[in-house]
């Protein structure tokens, strides 16, 4: 009963991200009392695991003793304080080791609160240093089919998911988009890295003609999360990173999905052994609890800023939450878990047992592809295996896939018609087993009808 109440009201006055609120008259909004590890509870008893980390953003489950006790102190201290003409040690310690545990060469760190803004600030940090560099003809941006991110105009613009793109396009800026290294379309009996290798080409022919109007090339390193969970070979981001340094172009890396251990190592360019000039971090970092974003950069590029106030080349953007001390508190409590436990390590273990969990998919006839990096396994469902043909968007069978995996107690949203699974690293292998299991009924369910 206090389930429905809760949504009765809600439904009254809230109007909730990425959904037709239409669909609301049919099917119930879930109330959310409390959480605790991976599990979600709501106001009847009625549990939920929570397999995609709440949008991706909680790395070490709900209500961490750890985070939470950092936390409380935090709150007896200091909540915020205005973040330019002052500072405080959450701020500085937290920068202190973004510096110093992301790739060789990123040595300041800019904060904003999510992760659209992130890439707003890379974006606008990489225009404005070629402006203050007397590059002015540097304008534009390449980005790669298929990517995602963040839905503020700048983030969508660089974008390429139609669904959330394409009625605002009137409002865009222009970006160059080449083609995606995307490993669902390769060859049969292609490898990941020869697809990717060859994949490439368009991006380097495009820097080839355009280098001296780009900005920078915004990449998702290793998957394109929002676009399906789609995935290639760390050997473009090589590619990528050398053809930046050739034509003179920064690389913006998008890891707000993919940062802290999602893909198999703590961020995903260290598996192209690769710095990029600027690195776009939230979710994950604060373990999913606070809004939070960070944008590392280097020496050269803060220099290009830093000069006399009459030279008027300070970077002015601003967000009145900037360095929020609760924030950053969590952020850190969060990084002293990856300091105190090894979480990598527990992390290959788990995504072992995925991959072993996600073998029965494979011989299904409505899937086209079971694909994994690190700690991310996807189910690619399409109405026919052989040619591929996909379902009818307009059925909606992720959204039954969904609806039936949580009347059996697990929380997917499967992206379109892909399932896919992203847990908090604390899922035991029972949870995984519960899962994948739940997800294999709904898959069979759906896909019978
Ligand atoms: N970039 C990527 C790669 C993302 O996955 C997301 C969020 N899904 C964003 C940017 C935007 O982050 P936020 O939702 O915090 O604005």
């Amino acid at each position: 009963m206090k389930n429905a109440i809760l949504s009765q009201r809600d439904l009254a006055v809230l109007w909730h991200p990425c959904t037709q609120m239409h669909d609301h008259e049919t099917f119930p909004l879930i109330p959310i009392k409390s959480g605790e590890g991976v599990w979600l509870e709501d106001f009847e008893g009625n549990r939920y695991l929570d397999a995609i980390s709440s949008w991706w953003v909680n790395l070490f489950g709900h209500a961490n003793p750890i985070i939470n006790a950092a936390l409380k102190n935090q709150l007896d201290n200091l909540e915020h304080v205005i973040f330019a003409g002052f500072t405080h040690e959450a701020a500085i310690e937290l920068a202190e080791k973004l510096v110093a545990i992301t790739p060789a060469g990123l040595s300041r760190c800019f904060y904003a609160d999510n992760g659209s803004a992130a890439v707003e600030v890379a974006l606008k940090m990489s225009f404005h240093y070629w402006q203050n560099c007397g590059q002015s003809q540097k304008t534009k941006f390449i980005t790669l089919e298929n990517s995602y991110h963040g839905e503020t105009l700048g983030a969508l613009a660089v974008g390429d998911v139609a669904l959330y793109k394409k009625t605002y396009a009137p409002l865009l800026m222009d970006v160059m988009t080449v083609s995606s290294p995307d490993c669902y379309f390769r060859e049969e009996g292609e490898s990941w890295a020869d697809y990717s290798t060859r994949q490439f080409v368009h991006l380097e022919q495009t820097l080839q003609q355009h280098a001296n109007e780009v900005c920078a090339v915004i990449i998702e390193p290793l998957v394109q999360c929002a676009g399906n969970m789609r995935m290639y070979d760390a050997v473009y981001l090589k590619l990528l990173r050398e053809a930046c340094d050739k034509y003179g172009v920064h690389l913006i890396t998008d890891e707000i999905a993919v940062g802290f251990g999602r893909t198999g190592t703590l961020f995903a360019c260290e598996q192209a052994a690769i710095s990029p000039d600027f690195l776009c971090l939230s979710k994950g970092l604060t373990g999913g609890y606070l809004p939070l974003s960070a944008v590392l950069t280097t020496d050269k590029i803060y220099g290009a800023f830093y000069d006399d106030y009459e030279k008027l080349s300070a970077f002015l953007h601003s967000h009145s939450y900037t360095g929020n001390a609760l924030a950053c508190r969590a952020a850190l409590a969060t990084l002293s878990i990856f300091e105190s436990q090894d979480v990598l390590a527990n992390n290959s273990i788990l995504a072992a047992k995925m991959t072993v969990l996600a073998q029965r998919f494979l011989n299904h006839p409505n899937v086209a592809e079971v694909r994994q990096t690190g700690m991310i396994v996807a189910i690619e469902l399409v109405k026919n295996k052989t040619t591929r043909d996909p379902y009818p968007w307009q059925e909606r069978r992720g959204l039954q896939v969904y609806r039936y995996a949580l009347s059996k107690g697990v929380l997917l949203r499967p992206l379109g018609n892909v399932i896919y699974f992203m847990p908090p690293y604390v899922i035991t292998q029972d949870e995984l087993t519960v899962m994948f299991d739940v997800a294999w009924q709904a898959m069979v369910n759906v896909t019978t009808k």
